[in-house]
């Protein structure tokens, strides 16, 4: 898991599913239509955001954005996209030890020190 992604993705997605759940909760205590406009926009809104946060999470989790769909699902989207596999492959640098997540990268980007495949 990359933890740059993973804290975007609750600062979206916490939010996101917040902003679903008091919608809801207010658009079924309110008859009056104006409300339920703007209850409409707020799960919408929530949606959007949970929609963003999922789109990191997949992409901590070295998935294909695609993933994010799953929001479609709301809370059990959440929990199919927690129990799919971690493809993040982390190398030690041998020098640093510092962690490197990008495979993409041959040298340590901190000392330099060439990364064992
Ligand atoms: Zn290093």
């Amino acid at each position: 898991m990359i933890a740059k992604y993973n804290n975007k993705s609750l600062a979206y997605g916490l939010p996101g599913i917040l902003l679903q759940f008091g919608g809801k909760f207010l658009k079924e205590s309110t008859s009056d239509p104006a409300m339920n406009v703007a209850s409409s926009i707020i799960i919408l809104l929530g949606f959007v955001l949970l929609l963003i946060g999922m789109i990191y999470y997949t992409k901590g989790k070295g998935r294909n954005p695609a993933w994010c769909l799953l929001a479609f699902l709301s809370i059990i989207g959440l929990i199919i996209l927690a129990c799919i596999k971690d493809k993040t492959r982390k190398r030690i640098c041998p020098q640093c030890t510092d962690e490197v997540y990008d495979i993409s990268f041959e040298t340590c980007p901190k000392c330099g020190e060439f990364l064992p495949a």
